[in-house]
């Protein structure tokens, strides 16, 4: 996959990551104003935001404390003194004419995460660091033929910057590589990594070279916000590349659009018009000083994190190492199946597997088909341990678990109560199922003889009799037993 294959010989491909993740946090980096989404235009302004003549920033420390959490989650190291500087530049949507942003002291050197590609093999992807700043207005072009309007309830929001090295191969990898870092900042509660309300964008920077030889010269693609995007983008932006340098000739350095509607990258600007931002330390702001104290506290807040998660779900519970990735991946889904584990008595190896097997098929299932994600679950982790419960213990079969369960999700009524009323009870008497399929066996004696004749697969045919009769209720297993008795003997 980290190759293209073309006529010629191969390419690779080389990609870095800027991903901006607004940080958690109910007022903004420099003033008290309400970062709440969906607000109407303008209701999360304060005079700082505004950027009015006079006013001063004071640093939001639940922000910073956000940002180290970040960087202690993501391995990296963290600078007990950081530079806030003023990259400036002018902007309709940047009222201050200057964004405040982190340069060359960021507040988190290097880190890494790791991601599982496709082949399950590991990699490690680099952090080249961490930054903080602001995020920007809006303008609104759209609302009027003569006039402009500016939102500036984003202005001001708090930002942690992402940089990746350019470490991924391809566009598996970026996408797995964004799925694990959402998956991780959302266990630190630091970035809810909601893509489609901005709070997750990355720009993406792509370049090809033959293996073994220095990088090539790259493009950067501004601002995408879906992973889906940036896998089109990356192949776009592969193509493009591959076909201008097979003809002979060399890939520009200049930042470039993705446009969602066509799934293609237009230049933007040039390495050449590339702005001078005349970057110096914001004499507003003093440097900001950590103690080590403070780092050490917040690393005691960090919580077990999806590979710790997933290594421990593998030994506590042997689950297979797929099903304990997929649970790992949302602390939301992990806590409904540990909350489910724990009601089940004594539970053993089978337990385990079943209990994911049934969140991960057949409630997954249902929550895809009602638009609904696993905190807003009409059926409890207590109800859904008490259905694989009842799977075990051969009171129901899987089939008839799967109606149970349905119900539990219409009416949230506990299973068992809804096995007693429907009498749904598995038939698990050796004899009754035997009667059952003698008066199959009778009713079907060209069949049988045909079964005798060597024409198997009717074996099935006989069981699914059997099953209208039961209603479903015969246990498979033994009905699948005795059934190859019956023939076996011959009567
Ligand atoms: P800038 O600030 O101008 O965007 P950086 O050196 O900070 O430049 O790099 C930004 C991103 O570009 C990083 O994510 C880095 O991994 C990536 N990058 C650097 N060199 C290459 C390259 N040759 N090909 C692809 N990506 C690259
Ligand atoms: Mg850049």
């Amino acid at each position: 996959m980290a190759c293209v294959e073309t006529s010629s010989e191969k390419w690779e491909m080389v990609i870095g990551l800027e991903v901006h993740a607004q940080i958690v946090s109910n007022s903004k980096l420099f003033s008290s104003a309400s970062t709440k989404f969906g607000a109407a235009p303008n209701e999360n302004v304060s005079l700082v935001d505004a950027a009015l003549p006079g006013v001063l920033p004071v640093i939001n420390s639940f922000c910073i404390d956000q940002a180290i959490k970040t960087g202690l989650g993501l391995n990296g190291d963290i600078n007990l003194v950081s530079i806030f500087d003023r990259k400036n530049y002018f902007y309709p949507d940047l009222p201050q004419g200057y964004q405040i942003s982190q340069y060359k002291h960021p507040i988190v050197s290097g880190g890494y995460i790791e991601i599982e590609i496709a082949d399950g093999s590991a990699r490690k992807i680099n952090l080249e660091r961490i930054h903080v700043e602001q995020d920007a207005g809006k303008s609104i072009h759209d609302q009027s033929a003569a006039k402009s309007f500016i939102d500036l309830n984003r202005a001001g929001v708090a930002l942690m910057e992402i940089v990746t090295r350019p470490d991924m191969r391809s566009a598996d990898e970026v996408s797995i590589f964004l799925r694990k870092l959402r998956s991780i900042l959302r266990y630190l509660g630091t970035c809810d990594g909601n893509m489609d309300e901005g709070s997750m964008r990355a720009d993406l920077n792509i370049s090809l070279h033959r293996p073994g030889t220095e990088l090539g010269t790259r493009a950067e693609i501004k601002n995408v916000n879906s992973i889906k995007f940036l896998v089109s983008a990356v192949a776009f932006e592969a193509a493009r590349q591959i076909e201008i340098l097979e003809s002979g000739g060399t890939v520009e350095q200049e930042t470039r659009l993705f446009d969602g509607a066509t799934g293609e990258t237009r230049p933007m600007r040039s390495k050449e018009d590339a702005q001078d931002y005349r970057y110096f330390p914001d004499p507003d702001l003093p440097p900001l000083v950590l103690k080590q104290s403070r780092v050490d506290a917040i690393r005691r807040t960090i919580p077990e994190l999806p590979d710790a998660k997933t290594k421990r779900l593998q030994q506590e519970y042997d689950l297979p190492h797929y099903d304990a990735t997929l649970i790992a991946s949302e602390m939301e889904i992990s806590n409904f199946y540990e909350c489910a584990l724990k009601t089940i008595k004594s539970p053993g190896k089978d337990e385990a597997k079943t209990l994911a097997n049934w969140l991960l098929g057949e409630l997954f299932a249902l929550l895809k088909k009602h638009d609904k994600s696993i905190s807003e679950s009409n059926v409890s982790s207590e109800n859904l341990a008490a259905l694989v419960a009842l799977i075990r213990t051969n009171v129901i079969s899987g089939k008839i678990a799967k109606d149970v369960l349905e119900i539990i999700w219409d009416t949230g009524k506990h299973p068992a109560a809804i096995v007693q009323e429907n009498g749904w009870r598995q038939i698990v008497s050796a004899n009754e199922i035997t009667v059952c399929l003698q008066k199959v066996l009778a009713q079907n004696v060209d069949k049988v003889a045909e079964y005798r004749d060597g024409k198997e697969k009717l074996f099935g045919f006989f069981i699914g009799q059997a099953m209208k009769e039961t209603q479903g209720k015969a246990n498979p297993q033994l009905l699948n037993e005795v059934l190859r008795k019956l023939l076996e003997k011959g009567e």
